[in-house]
């Protein structure tokens, strides 16, 4: 039997980011709806003709997207939340903005994690009335055009159920699941669309079936691929980013024409799915890492499948294990990297290339493939064989560690009286998050320091200028505790990538992040290291400016790991450990230099929680240990604040408590501060400044609405022990906006004070 080669989504953002561009210059009015959609057209159908170029049998449709994928399944069934004032017709570009963005009397939709990816999905708001309809006709519209190119399409959908359980309920006494038997007649609807354009197969997306899920969800799937099946299409069920034999039975007996499982992070699922027998269903074997930007190891994935095929009766099919989205696009573009290091790598064109030589290699024999699998070997080779790699420095350090490394000398209690001893703030202080707008001429003059336009030192009078500006201005503000605002940093990842050993990085290597949003995750191939200070000098500067205390600004070990490309030859603990020690090399220089608070943020600590349960405590105790080793270098008095955003922290914290930071910022504003609650219940021992409002969103808050989520704070948690600040960095904002913004918060912290001393 022949086997298909297919992929489950390509990057949208375009090689050069050029959604990006064309996104943000027409939210500026500077250009016009057609302009953006005909860039938009254009990058799509690069995609489309490229994987095709590529030999990939069959290709995604509908897997591209202006903003979010989770937002178009919105649009599609019509789910729009009531507040947004949709009553019927189609939904214009302005509503799906609007959705995305927020307007001027309405919030964004909340914004969460894409499961334990550093993408962020717009999240579906249920309640007892919402209603579907099929509301948009752009996944109809691409599929033609698709066809009329002579593109081999798949449609891509989520199913019913990850739609669901994606979102949330905006009103108790409601379980979105109830929405199921209104959901199903849509999605028919559009199945049958679909068949009529001549489609044949359509990739339904379920990935929550790698979480545990409760039994009403297992059986609405059951229910609902009954009510799917037979629509004219053949479903391929997509799973991914985790193992799903847990769900063995029930997928066996789901009436899907396919499976698609991702055995690239988990090798060991492919056994049960060839042990138990699927064959009336195609299986699509995810072997190509979709996640990260190894090259695979050919001659070993065709072994693999090559066994694979002579057990499995049915059909298979090769694949990323996921969706592309999360890998760069094209590594020929990258000119500057060490060809060594580079020989080592695959993004997603290159991906693609390896899962068409192995369906090649299948079909017609692995002589077919002999170079491709000579040079696949020998990349290999040269990497494990690098002296690129091993540091043994760094092995000692790892293996000398001791329990007193990860512990603060006295506990909390003592360190918060000689901390208000030595700072003296008010109650209430009030803080930023760590990053000021990223002005036009902060990025030229950093883009001209690289080009090696600006010498050193004008560079630094340009930066110094900028900081003291900052400081100003924040002091006019009367914020109490201020920041040096970032500006020598383009990302708070690569900025300290780029400083230590065992890092590469990459000049398009562009991942999504949410909307417009891109990353340049840096690549860890090696032992990491810290040849010397990385933020010391900028710290010093700042503090100098001003007697009010600056925090120095680092990014935490974890979210170091967990926004970087990481090495898959050893343990992400190992690697965390080694981050963890240049980190705390680089607060004991901090300190050293006067610095006495020290913010590392870990914006990412959840998103490294395995997706199922039983995994979760192996994680926590290696990435608490990492935190805590990071930080607890330091005397009592030098304060340590952490910041984490966007998540829901009600399951882990105890272990957030563990880091033991004295200061925790979080993000609470866009979920309107119900995660306050679950601080309270579990009575959070250390200092808080829960986010007073939404900086994802170019909506200036009214002074009332802060005001209220203020008190609401302080009504909660102990007025000494809670701080007043933004929900995240402001490094995509602008200064007016955030001046406004600032100034109203310092004056609500200010109002709200006086009445808490009266
Ligand atoms: N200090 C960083 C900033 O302000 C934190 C960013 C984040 O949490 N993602 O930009
Ligand atoms: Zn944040």
């Amino acid at each position: 039997m022949t086997t298909l080669t297919h992929n489950l989504g390509f990057p949208r953002i375009g090689a050069q980011r050029e959604l990006k561009k064309a996104l943000e210059t027409y939210w500026k009015g500077q250009s016009s709806i057609d302009q953006l959609l005909t860039t938009a057209r254009e990058i799509r159908t690069g995609n489309w003709l490229l994987q095709q170029k590529t030999g990939i049998d069959l290709i995604p449709v509908g897997d591209f997207s202006l903003y979010d994928h989770v937002l178009d399944m919105t649009a599609l069934l019509g789910a729009i939340p009531q507040r947004f004032g949709n009553t019927g017709g189609s939904i214009s570009s302005d509503l799906y903005f609007a959705m995305a963005r927020g307007t001027a009397d309405q919030p964004a939709m909340e914004m969460t994690k894409w499961f334990n990816t550093n993408y962020h999905y717009i999240v579906p708001e249920f309640d007892s009335n919402t209603q579907f309809r099929l509301a948009s006709d752009r996944l109809f519209q691409e599929i033609e055009a698709a066809k009329a190119l002579g593109i081999n399409a798949k449609a891509v959908l989520i199913g019913p159920l990850s739609y669901l359980h994606l979102g949330k309920e905006i009103t108790p006494d409601f379980q979105r699941l109830d929405l199921l038997p209104r959901l199903l007649p849509v999605y028919r609807e559009i199945l049958q669309k679909i068949a009529a354009l001549g489609v044949e197969w359509v990739q339904i997306d379920e990935p929550i079936l790698s979480l545990d899920l409760e039994q009403s969800w297992l059986d609405g799937f059951t229910k609902a691929y009954h009510t799917l099946r037979d629509n004219g299409c053949r479903l391929l069920l997509t799973t991914y980013f985790g193992t799903v034999d847990h769900h063995l039975a029930l997928l066996k007996n789901l009436p899907v024409n396919g499976l698609h499982i991702d055995v690239s992070s988990v090798q060991e699922q492919l056994e049960s799915f060839l042990t138990e027998d699927f064959s009336d269903k195609t299986l699509s074997l995810g072997c190509i890492d979709g996640r990260n930007i190894w090259h695979a190891d050919l001659s070993q994935k065709l072994n693999t499948l090559s066994q694979a095929a002579s057990r499995f009766a049915g059909e298979l099919w090769v694949a990323p294990s996921c969706s592309l989205l999360h890998c760069p696009v094209d590594l020929t573009l990258e000119t500057k990297l060490e060809p060594e290091i580079r020989n080592w790598l695959a993004f997603s064109v290159q991906k693609l290339e390896e899962i068409a030589t192995l369906g090649c290699g299948l079909n017609q024999g692995r002589e077919s493939i002999k170079a491709i699998l000579l040079a696949s070997d020998e990349a290999r080779r040269s990497r494990t064989e690098s002296s690129r790699i091993y540091n043994p420095i760094v092995h000692q350090r790892i293996d000398n560690l001791a329990e007193r490394d990860s512990q603060r000398t006295h506990p909390f209690a003592t360190r918060k009286h000689l901390q208000q001893q030595r700072f003296n703030l008010p109650l209430l202080p009030t803080t930023t998050i760590g990053s000021f707008p990223q002005t036009a001429t902060i990025r030229q003059a950093r883009a001209a320091f690289r080009k090696n336009e600006l010498s050193h030192l004008e560079y630094l009078s340009a930066m110094r200028a900028e900081i003291q500006e900052m400081i100003r201005k924040q002091e006019e503000i009367g914020l109490d505790v201020l920041v040096h605002g970032e500006p020598e940093r383009n990302d708070m990842v690569e900025y300290f990538g780029e400083q230590l050993w065992g890092y590469a990085f990459t000049e398009n290597g562009w991942v999504q992040s949410y909307g417009s949003r891109c990353v340049k995750p840096p690549i860890l191939y090696g032992d990491v290291y810290r040849p010397k200070a990385m933020t010391v000098e900028w710290s010093k500067y700042a503090q100098s400016q001003t007697r009010k205390p600056v925090k120095g600004m680092l990014t935490g070990p974890v979210t170091m790991l967990m926004w970087s490309f990481v090495r898959d030859d050893q343990p992400r603990s190992t690697t965390a450990l080694q981050l963890a020690l240049a980190i705390r090399d680089e607060v004991t220089d901090l300190e050293n230099a006067g610095i006495g608070m020290i913010q590392i943020d870990e914006p990412a600590f959840r998103e490294g929680l395995p997706l199922r349960k039983q995994d979760w405590e192996p994680y926590l105790d290696w990435a608490v240990k990492a935190f805590r080793i990071a930080s607890s270098s330091v005397k009592d008095e030098t304060q340590i604040h952490t910041h984490m955003c966007y998540s829901e922290f009600h399951d882990i914290l105890p272990a957030i408590a563990e880091l033991d930071a004295d200061v925790i910022t979080i993000e609470t504003s866009r979920s309107r501060m119900e995660l306050l609650d679950a601080f309270v219940k579990f009575s959070y021992p250390n200092e808080i400044g829960p986010g007073v409002y939404d900086i994802h969103s170019p909506r200036v808050p009214d002074a009332s609405e802060m005001l209220e989520l203020l008190k609401k704070a302080s009504r909660h948690i102990d007025p000494k022990s809670l701080w007043v600040n933004p929900d995240c960095g402001l490094k995509t904002r602008n200064w007016p906006e955030t001046q406004t913004a600032l100034q109203k918060m310092v004056d609500c912290a200010k109002t709200l004070r006086s009445t808490l001393q009266a």
